[in-house]
């Protein structure tokens, strides 16, 4: 199976949501999209942790279909992130952000990584993102995320980027705030005018919608009784949606549509818990459950006439 690379970050996240508090663990766009995406197809990471980064993390991702030679470790502090959520669960607010060895990191790809054929580009510095993009030859498809964070200090940077990606996944308040424009459908449209084929905008609970260049779709989230913490979700949905893509190979309608609702799953099962307790712990058996779930939730029958 063609195996999918992803460049973004490998963090420890300290979380408060309305239902407990985490510190200093396991996160990171990288890792949520890796560990996601790796029920599909094997997956290749290019990112970099500090020398405070514990060992017991990456024996976790390892045992997995995950390869970490592109994982540097440098002499300094792990990549941290604090987030907030209130009871709006959709809406994260960021507490800190600390850099640290993303400040100065210049990504090494290991040589067999170069012509891998599906790439990710996480959340993480634009600049990265391109560097990473620059010295992989002629992928099949490239798909792209990013945060307010980035819209706020490196937009035109993100611009560069969007003119090399086919697809962009990316929430709705970012996208409103990327795109300058309130209204969704018209917001989309101007992004897609920049450069990528398709936008994915990702709407948490209130599920997504994809725009192609003359398509929608729209999916719901899994109606779930329990969502403990939202972090990590739109990489998991990314993770479902680019790996299970990869996984099929061919680019059409139908596996796209399909590939948004494993997306969909994947996203509602990262919520369930803090971290990756939840993602880490599941079974193609569930995973594939919850589609069929999904698929029964939204289906409805033709009509002809009233
Ligand atoms: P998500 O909730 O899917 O948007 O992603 C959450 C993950 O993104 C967390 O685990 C963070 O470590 C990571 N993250 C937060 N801010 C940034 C940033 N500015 N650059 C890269 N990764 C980030």
């Amino acid at each position: 199976m063609e195996p999918i690379l992803v460049v973004g970050s490998v963090a420890l996240d300290t979380v408060e949501t309305p239902f407990g508090r985490v510190k200093n663990v396991l996160g990171g766009s990288a890792t949520y999209f890796s560990v996601s995406a790796s029920f599909f197809v094997p997956v290749r990471v290019v990112a970099v942790v500090g020398n405070d980064f514990p060992q017991k993390y990456i024996n976790q991702i390892g045992k997995r279909n995950i390869d970490l030679r592109g994982l540097m470790r440098q002499k300094g502090k792990t990549f941290r992130w604090g987030g907030r959520y209130d009871y709006n669960l959709n809406e994260a607010h960021t507490v800190f952000t600390q850099l640290n060895v993303f400040e100065s990191f210049v990504p090494e790809i290991p040589m067999d990584y170069i012509d891998t054929p599906y790439v990710f580009l996480a959340n993480i510095d634009p600049d990265l993102q391109l560097d990473v993009l620059g010295k992989l030859k002629s992928p099949r498809l490239v798909a792209c995320d990013t945060m307010n964070y980035w819209i706020d200090s490196k937009k035109q940077q993100i611009k560069n980027v969007l003119k090399k990606v086919d697809i962009l996944l990316i929430n709705e308040a970012e996208t409103r705030q990327l795109a300058e424009e309130f209204n969704l459908v018209k917001a989309a449209r101007r992004i897609i005018s920049w450069g990528p084929k398709a936008i994915i905008i990702k709407r948490g609970e209130h599920g997504c919608i994809y725009f192609g260049r003359d398509s929608m779709f729209a999916a719901p989230s899994y109606p779930l009784e329990k969502v403990f913490d939202p972090t990590g979700a739109g990489d998991s949905f990314a993770g479902g949606f680019a790996g299970y893509l990869a996984m099929k190979g061919k680019l059409n309608d139908n596996n796209i549509r399909q590939a948004i609702i494993f997306g969909s799953v994947m996203g509602s099962f990262c919520v369930e818990r803090f971290s990756l307790n939840q993602l880490m712990n599941i079974t193609t058996d569930e995973i594939v459950k919850r589609y069929c779930e999904i698929k029964n939730l939204t289906h409805f029958g033709n009509i002809r006439q009233l």
